[in-house]
């Protein structure tokens, strides 16, 4: 149990969310300038050329013979475990994504305003650039607000685009339209709630919130390029958002910019996952009943696949409790859901994270990796299940 600071509120998170809308309302409030277009607007995909010169590679135990058989595409169906998914989440290293939040952590602060946020961007376009290798398009969309720069950070891939010409590759087509998936995970911070604190020179160093999520997809990442890149139907779109603690203003900007219809049939968020020392719980939050099915399926595939998240407690976020990276897709319509340690109050099973939002959000504040682990399970099993989805 983390002891309760003196005079430092307990505040749940609606609570949070009123005294956030309070200071939006006194700022005056803010809007997106200069979205820069995106390429995920929803045009065609730009990787055909990728796509249709699959390579076949001769079998070199068979020199001049038939190419080798294309990987079996390894369609989850029914309620059995699909191995394809079952190996990928076996993969996730937990190590790694303590490294991760180690180096997010050292930048000082990946506020905005800080200039230990451009080493964080750099750190992170590093990690993702050493795997462009195996097809991965890495882009970034930058806006303002507030005159605030943000820059959030895209890693897409599809299925036939995997550039690595080693292995012989179904061959597939771009992914369609209404396939993506987007899993999702603000890289920014804040410590707005320690007094005095000043965004530029002070620290924020965010590991439970949101290094935890940001070190995740940076571990999907590379276990996708190892193997599930193969055998992927659908574009899975890992996005590294800004300005989420300035009221998601990086992944609002990033939904502004869709097409309709919209491009994923799913947007999966990862905040704040790796504090709890008393259970390993989770929380979905879902926004509207486009996303009951998603929401539904998140359960399904967290029993499918025994990762033992206890308890696992679906919330509705509706109204105006929207403070995370899920809601601009969920209340666009898009099937979307957030999994974060906590919505809510303290009760039995979370006691509540004091250094949320402080200079002391730091890596020892991770008190239960293994809940970070789990969470980081469910979210890879749901995104590959609906990727390599035939559907
Ligand atoms: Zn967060």
């Amino acid at each position: 149990m983390v002891p309760q600071p003196r005079g430092v509120p307990r505040w749940g998170t609606a609570g949070l969310a009123v005294l956030l809308l309070v200071l939006a309302v006194s700022c005056g409030g803010g809007t997106i300038v200069g979205s820069s277009p995106t390429p995920f607007a929803g045009q065609t995909p730009q990787r055909t050329a990728a796509v249709t010169t699959t390579r076949v590679v001769p079998s070199p135990a068979a020199p001049g013979g038939p190419p080798p058989a294309a990987p079996t595409l390894a369609a989850c169906s029914g309620d059995a475990p699909c191995p394809l998914v079952q190996d990928a989440i076996n993969k996730i290293d937990a190590h790694r994504m303590n490294d991760h939040v180690r180096a997010l952590t050292a930048v000082g602060s990946r506020d905005p305003r800080h200039a230990g946020h451009a080493k964080a961007v750099a750190y992170i376009k590093e990690q993702l650039g050493a795997l462009t290798y195996y097809g991965w398009k890495i882009e970034s969309q930058r806006t303002t607000y507030q005159a605030i720069p943000l820059e959030n950070i895209f890693a897409s891939i599809d299925g036939a685009s995997a550039a690595f010409s080693g292995h012989s590759l179904p061959r597939l087509q771009p992914a369609a339209q209404g396939s993506w998936v987007l899993v999702s995970a603000h890289y920014d911070s804040i410590a707005n709630r320690t007094p005095g604190w000043r965004p530029a020179v002070d620290p924020a160093p965010g590991a439970d919130d949101n290094a935890t999520g940001t070190a995740a997809l940076l571990e999907f990442a590379r276990i996708i390029s190892e193997g599930p890149r193969e055998s992927l139907r659908g574009r899975i779109v890992l996005a590294f958002f800004d300005g989420e603690e300035l009221f998601y203003k990086g992944s609002a900007a990033y939904v502004q910019t869709l097409a309709k219809p919209h491009p994923y049939r799913a947007a999966i968020n990862l905040d704040m996952v790796g504090f709890n020392p008393i259970a390993d719980r989770l929380d979905l939050l879902w926004y509207t009943s486009a996303s009951a099915a998603l929401r539904d399926r998140v359960v399904a595939t967290e029993k499918r696949y025994a990762i033992g998240i206890q308890p696992l407690n679906p919330q509705a976020a509706p109204d105006g409790n929207t403070i995370m990276d899920a809601a601009p897709f969920g209340l666009a319509g898009i099937p979307s859901i957030a999994l974060t340690q906590r919505y809510g109050l303290p009760d039995a099973t979370h006691p509540g994270n004091t250094t949320f939002h402080t200079v002391n959000d730091t890596p020892d504040k991770i008190t239960n990796p293994r809940l970070w682990l789990k969470a980081a399970k469910l979210t890879l099993a749901v995104a590959l299940e609906l990727a390599t989805a035939p559907d």
